[in-house]
């Protein structure tokens, strides 16, 4: 098991692109780290540096405490799984499974002992003699962590391990991945793009953009204090609404109407010293149906009315798609935003808010629902910085 720090760890391509700047993160022994970030933001990049597939243009990468720059990827004792698989079509599970190993001479009885406990780990017993092409897709993919699991190494790099898989199969093999390393406890670096497995899989997430770190935090701290807006627009799904608006003497005035901040918001954006344009963000969460909040509860909120453009109903919930009356999202920064996340549905991108109803919320399409929001949680961006304010 190892300890993995980046100490300003930069990647120049030849070509002058700058695909990793100056990332510094402290992994800690057994730790579960997720790099998480848009396409092109340079996680697999930062993944290969530390694997040693790729050079490091300035920085360090110590591996336990020692400078692992120029050592070798096979010196760094690291083992890493890739989307691809990268199965020997024409080795049995087993063959596959042992091939490391068999590189590394390890004798036929280890060899023998390290595949079958893997494989009982991994439930591919009954599957050791079989070729890859008669797997499914989620069997052939724990092969590939047999693979990398058989020779204990010091780490393990993932690179998008699920994202060949179909939605069911990717989550019953997240819930595999999170076990597995749990039981084994070895130190692991995943990459991916999906933030339900950066939410759900590891201990702390590193949000990249642009190859630059954004934020590292847990799921739930980045999910409730992100440090910007482009987090707060990544990390969450359906992604957090944003809505500009002027501060003007502790209320806010934007398309969702006139809003009394709550004394803890307030004070948090005096202390920020935020500027009279701000971004209201507000997550899908906590909207409701105005018509089932009590009484009592009602005046912790505000409420806006809005025509229902599309009702998802989820069974347990109900996403409830409005347009408000306002280009939601006018400010470069949103734009920008919504591009890097490669969705043209952002909430807020447009002039819709999504929010998420209860169940026996009884507004139907083409309604025009009054909608009620938690003031309280409504955090404060910074539209030129995107710093969060609250
Ligand atoms: P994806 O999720 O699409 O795999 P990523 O976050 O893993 O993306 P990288 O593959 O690390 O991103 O790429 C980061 C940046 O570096 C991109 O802008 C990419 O175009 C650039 N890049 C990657 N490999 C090279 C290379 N060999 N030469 C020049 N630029 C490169």
């Amino acid at each position: 098991m190892a300890e993995i720090v980046l100490d300003k760890v930069t990647k120049r391509f030849p070509d002058g692109a700058l695909a990793v700047s100056e990332m510094d993160i402290q992994i800690t022994d057994g730790e579960f780290v997720i790099l998480v970030g848009p396409s092109g933001c340079g996680k697999s990049t930062a993944l290969n540096m530390i694997a040693g597939l790729e050079d490091i243009s300035s920085g360090e990468l110590r591996i336990d405490g020692q400078r692992a720059n120029e050592k070798t990827p096979k010196d760094r004792d690291i083992a890493m799984v890739f989307q691809s698989y990268a199965l020997y079509p024409h080795m049995s599970v087993r063959e596959n499974m042992a091939f490391p190993l068999r590189l590394a001479k390890v004798d036929d009885a280890t060899v023998r002992q390290k595949v079958e406990e893997a494989a009982g780990i991994l439930d591919l017993t009954q599957h050791l003699d079989r070729r890859p092409s008669n797997l499914s897709g989620g069997q052939r993919q724990r092969v590939a962590m047999g693979r990398a699991i058989v020779r204990s190494p010091k780490a393990f790099l993932m690179d998008e391990p699920l994202s060949n898989l179909d939605a069911k199969l990717r989550g019953q093999m997240r819930t595999s991945v999170s076990k597995l390393q749990k039981q084994l406890g070895t130190t692991t670096v995943y990459v991916t793009h999906d933030q339900t497995e950066a939410m759900t899989l590891g201990d702390r997430v590193v949000v990249l953009r642009g190859g630059v770190v954004q934020q590292i935090g847990s799921p739930q701290f980045l999910y409730d204090h992100p440090a910007n807006l482009f987090v707060a627009g990544f990390i969450g799904s359906p992604s957090m609404n944003f809505v500009p608006a002027t501060l003007e003497q502790g209320a806010l005035n934007s398309a969702l109407g006139k809003i009394e901040l709550s004394d803890s918001v307030r004070r948090k954006a005096e202390a920020a010293d935020a500027p009279r344009e701000v971004i209201m963000g507000v997550r899908p969460e906590h909207f409701e149906d105005a018509a089932l909040v009590e009484e009592g509860h009602r005046q912790g909120g505000a409420s806006f009315s809005a025509t229902v453009d599309v009702l998802e109903s989820m069974g347990s919930e109900k996403y409830a798609y409005f347009s408000v009356e306002a280009e939601l999202a006018s400010t470069a920064e949103l734009q920008e935003l919504a591009a890097d996340a490669g969705a043209t549905d952002v909430p807020g991108a447009g002039s819709t808010i999504v929010s998420r109803l209860s169940a026996a919320s009884a507004v139907r399409e083409g309604d025009q629902a009054k909608v009620w929001f938690d003031v309280d949680s409504v955090q404060l961006f910074d539209p030129s910085s995107g710093r969060n304010l609250t």
